[in-house]
């Protein structure tokens, strides 16, 4: 579904991303792992088309979507839930969801199938509806914010950290609610986490990155009692 060639990002003459080759097949979870500044945001949005790379291409379902404007992207069904939840705060929760399904021609449609599946999912949301965005807890914002990309009925979808400064038995909630929308919904999954031990578990495939290059790539189950990855990126 997803295929990233030789990809090469900088931001002016430092290189962020180095030399990246990725796939990520239909119905998978994969999990792109590594430290602050790897790289892994980069990436992301690169393939959203917010950020131009110097080098390579990336190809969506056989089309060359490299440096292609990212409402462009979004239309093809590639959408990306970015880090630092990014909800917005002046809107209500319900604007905020419509706001997810606005360049599907098929709004009234999308009101019904994926409101539903996402109240379903997110039964906090449903209660707050007339909510300002601005004013859920953290928890609640990271949940709206995958929530308005579900309502883009996503073929591929985009996750950067969404664990981030959630507490613990949000974390949890969270990756329940990831591999549950793999499973029933069918979504593809590309997770960008820093979260290692968790990633790996839901995920079937990861790489992990280490200053702009992937370093290593397996299967989740593989990469989680793999040695050196446990010693780097799990810390036991
Ligand atoms: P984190 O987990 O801390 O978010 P990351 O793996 O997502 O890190 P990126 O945010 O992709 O890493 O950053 C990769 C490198 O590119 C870092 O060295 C960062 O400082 C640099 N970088 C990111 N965005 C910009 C920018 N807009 N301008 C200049 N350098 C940038």
């Amino acid at each position: 579904m997803l295929t990233i060639e030789a990809l090469e990002v900088c931001y002016g003459v430092i290189p962020a991303i180095k030399d990246m080759s990725i796939q990520v097949n239909e119905g998978e979870i994969v999990t792109l792992i590594g430290a602050n500044g790897a790289g892994k945001t980069t990436t992301l949005k690169t393939i959203s088309g917010l950020v131009k790379p110097a080098n390579g291409r990336v190809f969506f379902n056989n089309v060359d979507i490299t440096g292609k404007p990212a409402h462009e992207i979004v239309a093809l069904g590639l959408l990306h839930a970015p880090e630092g939840r990014g909800v917005f705060a002046n809107l209500t929760v319900m604007e905020n969801l419509m706001l997810g399904a606005y360049l599907r021609k098929d709004k009234d449609k999308a009101k019904e199938e994926e409101l539903s599946m996402v109240f379903e999912r997110f039964p906090r949301l449903k209660e707050r509806v007339k909510q300002m965005a601005g004013t859920l807890s953290g928890g609640e914002q990271q949940m709206l914010a995958i929530a308005r990309s579900l309502m883009g009925k996503p073929k591929l979808l985009l996750l950067d950290e969404p664990s981030m400064g959630l507490a613990p038995i949000l974390v949890k909630e969270i990756f329940k609610i990831i591999k549950d929308i793999n499973e029933k919904y069918g979504t593809t999954i590309l997770l960008v986490e820093q979260n290692a031990h968790l990633a790996l578990k839901v995920a079937h495939r990861g790489y992990v990155l280490e200053t702009g290059e992937i370093v290593a790539e397996g299967k989740g189950s593989d990469l989680l009692n793999d040695p050196e990855i446990r010693k780097a990126y799990l810390g036991y």
